[in-house]
């Protein structure tokens, strides 16, 4: 079996490849190293079952040989690159989807998108099911994302209906891991990396918000499944933790398990910035008899572990 990874270079784009590489998958991983670095998938160059191709999704691809499988994960996702890059942002989830359809079509492979919980902006509906059709500001500055991934849905959607392709959309919500970019500005690798030099932790806003973080292996185990499991062309499924925290309670969590001695430093909230975020994944439960099995506490010190340079 032969699969395309867009965004392989990427934090959650490697672990992918490294998953498919282990399943005796073909991998061709494609990246422009807009936000991520071929430092991730360093390792994976000796393996002759992995071909890397450095190329910008928003142009026409060409791939040689067959494909089976197409998983589109490039985009950047953190809420400081896609602000930074925003017109790329828009890009990658129009042209760069509509690139890559074009291609699962052409190739008659399997097609499966990586969307965002972000498609249900400011959600009302708590938790989220995949059936809540989300509440977004269309001209916000999270708007190149959400709006974008939107677009990609329904995009996927219609070469689903419209040529039968066989797509998958996974609704990804907060996660994280090793690979993170110390810099990318997402709470995770913000708050280790204060805490570790011993500096104030920032947080937007009072700290009541809350998300559900899922850890990079439990997100890949349940990106796999839905890549490989036969019967469900056009199905729409979160993927994410539904244990929610706060993110003042985050932060406390990080300074306990780095003994850090990092005050926090409250700073205006974000626009825009979601109130509430928590994953209904009974639809996944059901589906890919999938549900994340690391909590929080372990994920995280896996992460400081890897962050530490242990
Ligand atoms: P990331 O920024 O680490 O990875 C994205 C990768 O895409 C990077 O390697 C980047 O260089 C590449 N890329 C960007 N534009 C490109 C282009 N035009 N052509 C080729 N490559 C390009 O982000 P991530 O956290 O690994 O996210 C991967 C995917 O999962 C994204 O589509 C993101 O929207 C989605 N997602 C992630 C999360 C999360 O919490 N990590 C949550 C929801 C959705
Ligand atoms: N956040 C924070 N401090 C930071 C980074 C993020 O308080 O240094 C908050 C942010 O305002 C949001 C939550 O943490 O409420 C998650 O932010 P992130 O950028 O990780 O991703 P999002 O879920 O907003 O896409």
């Amino acid at each position: 079996m032969r699969v395309l990874v867009t965004g392989a270079a990427g934090f959650i784009g490697s672990h992918l490849c490294e998953r498919f590489l282990r399943e005796g998958f073909y991998v061709v991983g494609m990246d422009n190293f807009l936000t991520g670095s071929p430092d991730n998938i360093a390792h994976l160059f000796e393996n002759r079952n992995f071909h890397f191709i450095h190329y910008n999704v928003v142009n026409y691809i060409y791939i040689e040989g067959p494909l089976d499988l197409v998983m589109h994960l490039a985009c950047p996702a953190s809420p400081v690159d896609y602000m930074n890059h925003p017109i790329h942002t828009m890009k990658v989830d129009s042209l760069g989807t509509l690139n890559t359809l074009g291609l699962a079509k052409l190739k008659k492979a399997r097609y499966v998108l990586a969307s965002s919980s972000e498609v249900y902006g400011s959600a009302q509906v708590h938790p989220q099911p995949e059936d809540y059709w989300g509440y977004v500001n269309p001209v916000g500055p999270r708007s190149v994302y959400d709006e974008a991934k939107r677009f990609s849905e329904a995009l996927s959607m219609a070469y689903h209906r419209e040529h039968g392709l066989d797509i998958r959309i996974a609704r990804i919500f907060n996660t994280y891991g090793p690979r993170m970019r110390r810099d990318d500005g997402r709470v995770i690798p913000t708050f280790i990396e204060k805490a570790l030099k011993g500096e104030p932790m920032p947080i937007y806003g009072d700290g009541s918000q809350t998300r559900s973080f899922c850890y990079v292996d439990d997100l890949v185990e349940g990106l796999f499944r839905l890549a490989t499991a036969e019967g469900l062309d056009g199905e729409v499924v979160n993927l994410g933790n539904p244990q929610e925290t706060t993110i003042l309670e985050l932060a406390k969590k990080v300074t306990e398990i780095t003994g850090s001695h990092s005050s926090i430093e409250f700073l205006p909230s974000r626009p825009d910035d979601p109130p509430r975020r928590c994953p209904n994944i009974e639809k996944a439960k059901r589906l890919l008899q999938w549900q994340p099995v690391k909590d929080l506490e372990e994920g995280l010190r896996n992460t400081v572990r890897w962050f530490a340079g242990l």
